[in-house]
Order: C-alpha cells, then sequence, then structure tokens
C-alpha cells in the first residue's frame, strides 16, 4: 500500500518494523506533533497497510502530520531513521543464532539507508541493541555521531520511576542513569545519581524511607535489570515505554533540544573502552551525538561498565 504523499517538507521519520515497538512509536510521534511525515515500512506489507490505516483515523485528533506506508526511497530525505525491525526468537532457536538472523537484517536495512544517500541519524532499537547499533554503524559506513542505539534510555526511565517511588518524589526530580548494556550486564550509575540536584547518599537521610539503602538500591537495580522480562512473561512484549523512550530521542534529534540521554554509541577511547557500543551518557542534537559525557565513574562502576563492554565484544566478536 502506498499512500498519496508530499515528501520533503520538513521532519520525516522512517519506521523500520511495524511490529508491537514501531507501531506503538508512531501512535506516540503522531500525537506528538513533533514530526510532519511518519512512513512505515516492514516486510509485513499486510501488517503496513493495517497499521497505517488504524494510525490515520486518529489524524483529527492529532496534530496535522502525514501518515503513510514507505518503502526504501524514503530513507533519502528522511531526518530520522528508526528500526524496530528483527525476528521474535522461535522455539529450538539459540539466542546467537537470532542474534545472527538479527544482524543480518539490520545490517542490511543500514546498508540500504546509507545507499540512499540519507543524511539524518539512524536509531536502532532491535536487540541486542549494542551489538546491531555495531553492525548498523560498520554497514552504513557513517560516521558514529549518526548510528545510535535506543541503549539504555528505556532502563534510565524504569530506575527514575523506581527511585521516584522510593523516595516519595516526582520522578522529574530524578537524575539517574542505567549505564552498559542494554541487557543483563547494565548497572545504575549511582554516583551520578541526584534527587533535586542532591546526591542520592546525601538525599537518604532527608528520604529517610529505608535503614539500609545499600541493599534497598541493589534491589532497585535488580527489579530495572529483571522489568523487561517481567513484562514480557505477563503481556508478551514491551511497547509503551520503549516508544516513549523512543520519543523522547526523537525530540532531542528533530528539535535539537541538547538533551542528556544514555543512548548507546560506539567508544573510541572514552572510558578507556574502543571498538565497542553502548550506553554513556550523551548529548543528543540533529546530527546525532553532539558529545559523549566522558566524566570519570567511581572505581566500582569503571568496573562495571568494562565487564558489561566485554559482554557485548564477545556477541560481536561471535557474529560470523
Ligand atoms: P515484533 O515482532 O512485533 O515486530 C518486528 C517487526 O519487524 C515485524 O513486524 C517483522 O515483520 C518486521 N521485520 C522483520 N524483518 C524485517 C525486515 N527485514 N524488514 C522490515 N521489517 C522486518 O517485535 P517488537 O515487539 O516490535 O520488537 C522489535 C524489536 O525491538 C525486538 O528486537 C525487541 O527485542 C526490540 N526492543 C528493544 C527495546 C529497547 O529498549 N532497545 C525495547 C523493547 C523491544
Amino acid at each position: 500500500m502506498k499512500n498519496d504523499k508530499v515528501t520533503g517538507q520538513g521532519r520525516k521519520v522512517v519506521v523500520v518494523g511495524a511490529g508491537s515497538v514501531g507501531a506503538t512509536y508512531c501512535y506516540a510521534l503522531a500525537q506528538s506533533g513533533l514530526a510532519d511525515e511518519i512512513f512505515l515500512i516492514d516486510r509485513n506489507e499486510e501488517l503496513v497497510h493495517g497499521q497505517v490505516l488504524d494510525l490515520v483515523h486518529g489524524q483529527p485528533f492529532f496534530p496535522t502530520v502525514i501518515i503513510g506506508a514507505g518503502t526504501e526511497d524514503d530513507y533519502s530525505d528522511a531526518q530520522l531513521v528508526v528500526v524496530t525491525a528483527g525476528s521474535a526468537q522461535r522455539p529450538g532457536e539459540t539466542r546467537l543464532q537470532l542474534l545472527q538472523k538479527n544482524a543480518g537484517i539490520v545490517g542490511s536495512i543500514a546498508e540500504s539507508i546509507s545507499r540512499r544517500g540519507c543524511q539524518g541519524v539512524m536509531l536502532i532499537v532491535t536487540n541486542p541493541v549494542d551489538v546491531l547499533t555495531y553492525v548498523a554503524l560498520k554497514r552504513s559506513g557513517w560516521e558514529r555521531s549518526r548510528v545510535i542505539g535506543s541503549g539504555t534510555v528505556l532502563d534510565s526511565a524504569r530506575l527514575r520511576h523506581l527511585l521516584g517511588n522510593h523516595c516519595g518524589v516526582d520522578v522529574h526530580n530524578v537524575h539517574a542513569y542505567i549505564l552498559g548494556e542494554h541487557g543483563d550486564s547494565e548497572f545504575a550509575a549511582w554516583s551520578m545519581t541526584n534527587v533535586a540536584g542532591i546526591k542520592i547518599n546525601d538525599y537518604c537521610p532527608i528520604c529517610n524511607k529505608c535503614s539500609d539503602w545499600k541493599a534497598e538500591r541493589g534491589k532497585i537495580e535488580q527489579q530495572v535489570r529483571e522489568a523487561a522480562y517481567q513484562i514480557i512473561n505477563a503481556k508478551g512484549s514491551t511497547h509503551f515505554a520503549v516508544g516513549m523512550s523512543l520519543l523522547k530521542i526523537t525530540a532531542s534529534i528533530l528539535r535539537k533540544q541538547n538533551s542528556v540521554l544514555s543512548v548507546s554509541v560506539m567508544l573510541n577511547g572514552e572510558f578507556g573502552l574502543k571498538d565497542v557500543c553502548l550506553s554513556v551518557p550523551c548529548v543528543v542534537s540533529d546530527g546525532g551525538i553532539e558529545k559523549i559525557i566522558s566524566s570519570p565513574l567511581d572505581p566500582e562502576e569503571t568496573v562495571l561498565l568494562k565487564r558489561s563492554a566485554a559482554v557485548i565484544k564477545k556477541a560481536i566478536d561471535s557474529l560470523s
């Protein structure tokens, strides 16, 4: 299905993968007024047809936005291409086989985006997101600033939610980051965590909600790590909060907001790490990564970041 469309009009976002994550993101994006044009691509054309129809029927209630089924030609003038396309794990399939399959899918999408001369930003969402951001970067041949992974933006939001609840404080007054892999080796950067500008350890006596903060924070960190498993067990997939995380990254790119977000980026010596993509705090703007904030972490956190990098590197090396 191909809608009549007017392209080159402004902020154009192409979403590859019309499944739960891609469609939820499109829905949030359409409501936000951030984009002028949204095009959805999937190898399942019937699915795209259905998602586009369902979305355009909301047009009377959205800010003005063009929504349609796209083709690979739409990459050429997109400001942002969001890649959520991938295969789900099949019965009997190993994680490594799934990784190989998704690396093939995301790699060929990245090549296609690059071949069409897109000057925008590529945002990888498909899991394992850090490994696939690396694959997309290599296959596109682009500079590292323009190929980013959604990384731990979602995990950081989960941490902020849990801390806000624990401390009885509005989540907007909690600043906190999960760094490293978007996966089991991720960790909370407690040295960067603050409530209303007060370092979390100094806020503890003011909060006075628990008797053993170190034990409590360990539990909170574990809850963040297990959140995706919990949601997938209960409802099959996660899509609302990831959709909102993608919207936050999108706003920073399309509106040049310079938000500090824990996106996945290729490191080139920062934090003593090289040739690996993982999440660290970055200033995100219209060109993608404006700056990597490589301020020193606690020694313990530095060890955890290196450990996480080693996990991702092992997965990258496993790709044939
Ligand atoms: P889904 O199965 O609902 O959707 C994936 C879509 O990709 C399907 O519609 C499929 O047809 C399409 N697709 C597969 N190969 C394609 C190709 N070559 N070209 C175009 N389309 C193709 O899955 P979902 O729940 O939407 O999740 C998508 C991805 O996002 C998964 O890898 C998931 O693990 C990941 N995810 C990432 C985060 C994060 O924070 N990074 C959070 C949630 C989910």
